[in-house]
């Protein structure tokens, strides 16, 4: 017996529960879609089949924790099968629109030092079932129809991606959630051979990089990815990706002051971004207590982009949502358990 309904096919659903009628699958995944997972309300099955069904397990986790702030993000803490713990986000922008932002691991292995995920170490790989339940919790808690997903949570999903790239299926499906692909974006710290697969599969998703540093000797420092994914192999594969893909990216630059911020820093960003078609998204620190730095200041910062300008490096400032329930870029680390 599965686990969770979510993340099968209407005909998975069929198979899965011995149903002769394919139709009833699909009213079944209609109702999950709606983010319906108690068989008793899905009202247009026979009260025959309900009660048949009444003890089939639709949905393998729960909300144990919800927390708001004024920016418009929530953060929820999902109980899982086994008792582990994962976070996601719901985040809603100056227009109004729902982003959700799924994990896609229970910790993480990369140990990138500015990232307090990473201070917890990977459990394990979350399933496709779990990452397409964390969705459906976001909406069931939003105020509206959530029109776009970032896998920027938990994990890195360039290490789980198989279960990703099923659970965006889901999520795409237009008879189903019907969120387009170029509303969806997976963010890797460099993992250059998933890259490679994810341009392989074809799936026209949008990709954020975390580069945070263009020299090899100091991302290696920050980023323990860039010891098996150097720079050059990395810039190999974002090649390949756009011209599979024709598709920009972007490259996500957490600013550390310090760290990153220097004028040879910037010059060392604009070598690399010559010839890749990239916006950078430059990212203040979020700080946290488990972590050795600091947010940069207005200064620091103004400082930085006139390097950029001068350089003329394309960039935005993106200033996270949901720090103060810590659930703001490189803060989620469940501790309830
Ligand atoms: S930034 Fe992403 S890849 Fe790096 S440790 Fe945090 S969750 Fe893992």
């Amino acid at each position: 017996m599965v686990r969770s309904l979510f993340a099968l096919t209407p005909s998975q659903i069929a198979a899965e529960l011995g149903l002769s009628k394919a139709f009833q699958a699909r009213q079944i995944y209609s109702w999950l879609c709606r983010g319906v997972t108690d068989v008793a309300k899905m009202t247009d099955l026979p009260v025959a089949l309900r009660s048949s069904l009444s003890s089939v397990p639709v949905i393998s986790s729960n909300v144990i924790n919800i927390q708001k702030d004024d920016d418009g993000a929530c953060k929820l803490a999902l109980r899982l099968y086994d008792s582990n713990v994962v976070e996601c986000v719901l985040l809603t922008d100056k227009e109004g629109e729902l982003t959700a932002c799924l994990s896609s691991q229970v910790g993480c292995a990369m140990g990138c030092a500015f990232c307090r995920t990473g201070t917890l170490k990977l459990t394990r790989n979350l399933e496709s079932f779990e990452i397409v339940e964390q969705f459906i919790h976001l909406q069931n808690n939003a105020p509206g129809k959530i029109s776009h997903v970032v896998f920027m949570g938990m994990g890195e999903p360039m290490a789980n991606l198989d279960a990703v790239l099923t659970a965006i299926s889901f999520l795409h499906d237009p008879k189903g959630i019907n969120i387009s692909h170029r509303r969806i974006t997976i963010s890797t710290c460099g993992v250059a051979s998933g890259i490679d697969r994810l341009s392989a599969s074809g799936v026209p998703v949008r990709l954020a990089v975390s580069l945070v540093c263009a020299t090899n000797s100091k991302r290696s420092t920050l980023m323990p990815v860039n010891k098996t994914f150097p720079l050059e192999r990395l810039r190999a594969s974002l090649v390949k990706f756009q011209s599979s893909n024709s598709r920009r990216f972007t490259f996500e630059y957490c600013m550390i002051p310090g760290e990153n911020m220097s004028s040879s820093d910037a010059s060392a960003l604009a070598s690399f971004c010559k010839g890749l078609e990239v916006i950078v998204n430059l990212i203040p620190f979020n700080p946290c207590p488990e972590l050795p730095f600091r947010s940069p200041t207005k200064q620091e910062i103004r400082d930085f982009t006139s390097e950029l300008d001068r350089l003329g490096v394309p960039y935005t400032i993106r200033i996270s949502r949901g720090r103060s329930i810590k659930g703001a870029c490189g803060q989620l680390a469940a501790k309830y358990q």
